[in-house]
């Protein structure tokens, strides 16, 4: 008798629902799409009702084998009336995913399961920091992988503040403290980091308060990966090899386990989909005009501005940006999404909008990755997200860099200091420091070296993207060993013999 086909091995792919963690997590997803998964991809209502807005609801009803579904947050509801198309509290939402979101995930474990159209589930491949999902799964018995979207330093940087409250360095005697030089003491022997100053370290720490939610949030959550079967990190070895090996005995038993594996850029190492419903899923609408504008401009002439998807900044913060953009004199394209002002919307003086009406584009969402793989991008302003700051190398594209929060001040310090491709700013910015440093980048030596390096970045980047590249062979591994389900398993009957 012929063997048995083996059932459609089906993921459950459950991101953080925010951009920064949708989009590397969507990657993961065709990348399993691709090798033949059934894929269940589960955003939170809001950020559903966000994507039909953006996308169209014919985009997000699925495809052949790749379905979206949702679980709420357990957010309030924006008040009607209020422009529901924002960024959420980022600590809010982490405080309300942890403490809400268990049960309505099990109950979709549970619905997909039964659903009798699909594949029974056989994997969750979960964000690290939606932790309460390990319960879910380990219930059924299913592989569980984490992603860590954040940087390998990152994940060091959190899993160590417990060094720094045992060294007395955290927490912060007083509040003065943020300001009187604290932060640039050196923090040495740190396993897996290097030359870090307290400033360097993630940003929650820097409280009197122990008791606050992000610290303790930040602590449970990466020490909680050592239950995953395994842990993926969008990182590549020769960029972060050395933390990689530092975190393995972090989350260990000491048998290789879980084990991590380093598979990125994700963005590289994924099928770059042409289809309507798993192509991208931005939760503004993309203006597509920003490649039209730099179509023509002179390779490396245009300063790329964007802060992401989470940073709020004052509007004094924004005009001092402004001027030092328009001093510069350099053409310029900058993304103000409308909610990037703090309470309020950007107000650019007139003067600055006459001054550089003809050597600017303002958009207020773009295709980035795009927009750094175009050769007339020579600077990046950014404020470091790893998902920026690895689309800046993918690019070849060096970088000034404005931290704002969380793992961006880490990430930041490794581009400057570690990884040789890019300048700090300081955080009260002044308009003098933004046109300097952007003189710098464009058209001076120091400038020149970072390009230099920044390529080289990307040239590894692909390295380890491409068949037989170390990041693509550990996702090849990842699938084979841990992913697929093992002859024998009978989770929910799945049985391959
Ligand atoms: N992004 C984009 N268009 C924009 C701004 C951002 O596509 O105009 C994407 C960007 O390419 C990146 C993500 O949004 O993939 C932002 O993630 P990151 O980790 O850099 O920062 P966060 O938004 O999480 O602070």
């Amino acid at each position: 008798m012929a063997a048995e086909m083996p059932p459609q091995p089906h993921a459950v792919c459950l991101p953080y629902p925010a951009q920064g963690h949708i989009a590397p997590m969507l990657n993961v997803a065709k990348l399993l799409h691709a090798r033949g998964f059934h894929v269940t991809f589960v955003n939170s209502e809001y950020n559903h009702a966000r994507l039909v807005r953006t996308r169209g609801a014919a985009a997000m009803a699925g495809g052949a084998g790749f379905r979206f579904a949702t679980i709420p947050d357990g957010m309030q509801a924006p008040s009607s009336g209020e422009d529901d198309d924002v960024t959420q509290d980022i600590p809010s939402l982490c405080k309300s995913t942890t403490e809400t979101c268990l049960g309505p995930f099990r109950r979709l474990l549970a619905e997909l399961n039964a659903a009798g159209d699909r594949p029974p589930v056989t994997c969750v491949v979960s964000d690290l920091i939606m932790g309460f999902s390990m319960d879910a799964a380990k219930e059924l018995g299913l592989p569980y992988v984490q992603l860590w979207t954040a940087s390998t330093v990152s994940y060091l940087g959190y899993r160590h503040y417990r060094l720094l409250i045992d060294r007395g360095i955290a927490p912060l005697k007083d509040m003065n403290q943020l300001t009187d030089g604290y932060l640039d003491m050196p923090v040495e022997d740190v396993p897996g980091l290097r030359s870090m100053r307290l400033r360097d370290f993630p940003t929650f720490i820097r409280t009197t308060d122990l008791d606050e939610f992000m610290v303790r949030y930040a602590i449970k959550e990466t020490e909680r990966a050592a239950g995953a079967t395994a842990v993926i990190l969008n990182s590549f070895g020769d960029l972060e090899g050395e933390a990689v090996e530092a975190m393995e005995p972090l989350l260990g038993d000491g048998n290789g386990k879980p084990k991590v594996y380093t598979v990125g850029p994700l963005s590289l190492l994924a099928p770059r989909s042409t289809s309507s419903t798993i192509g991208s899923l931005s939760l503004w609408k993309e203006q597509e005009e920003c490649l039209q504008w730099l179509q023509g401009k002179e390779p490396a002439s245009v300063v790329y501005v964007n802060f992401g998807s989470i940073v709020v900044m004052t509007n004094e913060q924004l005009v001092e940006f402004a001027w030092g953009l328009a001093n510069s004199g350099h053409h310029f394209m900058w993304v103000i999404r409308p909610d990037l002002v703090r309470g309020d919307s950007a107000v650019l003086p007139p003067e600055f909008l006459m001054e550089t009406a003809g050597r600017r584009l303002m958009a207020s969402w773009c295709p980035q990755q795009e927009v750094l793989d175009h050769p007339a991008v020579g600077a990046f302003l950014t404020h470091s997200g790893w998902n920026s700051t690895l689309e800046s190398m993918c690019g070849g594209v060096p970088v000034i860099s404005w931290p704002f929060f969380g793992d961006q001040q880490t990430n930041c310090r490794y581009q400057c200091k570690e990884w040789g491709v890019g300048m700090e700013i300081d955080n009260n910015v002044q308009r003098d420091a933004v046109t300097g440093l952007i003189a710098e980048l464009m058209d001076g030596e120091k400038g020149k070296q970072m390009r230099k390096r920044a390529e080289e970045w990307q040239e590894k980047a692909i390295m380890a993207a491409k068949p037989g590249g170390s990041s693509h062979r550990n996702f090849d591994e990842l699938v084979r060993d841990v992913l697929l389900p093992k002859t024998g398993d009978s989770a929910h009957g799945v049985t391959r013999d």
